[in-house]
């Protein structure tokens, strides 16, 4: 019924201009790595796992959370990978709650280009959902506007590292 299509600039361009894209093997390694070569939206991270906000985000708090070993699939974390991936979900959706009191997500991810998968590296979505979504000018322009920028997601959401590391950790 809408376009999916989001009023963010660097996707147009992305869009458009393949050349634009970073040139680099791995997005997701690159920034591993800090490459200059990606814009960056890390907002936690430890030796094993990075959560970042999505540059192209379906809804604010749209966050990534990946390993920091370049693994294509979910079979290939280890169990340490796979409780931590767990905690950190529970700890940032928490985080959502207190700070959007937002109480529904989606949670997951697509393996594999026929599941709709876009990058090799394994990356679990956090998304959460708001109520009543569409907004006016959904409506009117066909076309879904987030209500505020990366930045300021980034910014509220500066209480990350207390909610992971206190379910990480205990502290
Ligand atoms: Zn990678």
């Amino acid at each position: 019924m809408f376009d999916d299509y989001f009023q963010i600039p660097w996707k147009k361009r992305y869009i458009l201009d393949p050349s634009s894209r970073p040139k680099v093997d791995c997005i997701l390694c690159a920034i591993v790595e800090k490459s200059p070569e990606v814009i960056n939206y890390e907002i936690w991270r430890n030796d094993k796992f990075i959560v970042t906000l999505n540059l192209y985000p379906y809804m604010v708090g749209h966050s990534m959370v990946f390993p920091t070993r370049h693994r294509t699939e979910y079979g290939d974390l280890d169990d340490t990978e796979i409780l931590m991936l767990g905690k950190i979900t529970k700890a940032y959706m928490k985080m959502c709650c207190a700070v959007y009191n937002v109480k529904d997500f989606n949670v997951g991810f697509n393996q594999g280009r026929n599941a709709g998968g876009s990058i090799d590296h394994f990356h679990q979505h956090v998304v959460p959902r708001f109520p009543r979504e569409l907004n006016f000018i959904d409506v009117i322009g066909k076309t879904r506007v987030l209500l505020e920028s990366l930045e300021e997601t980034q910014k509220k959401l500066s209480s990350v590292s207390f909610y992971i590391e206190r379910e990480l950790y205990g502290i």
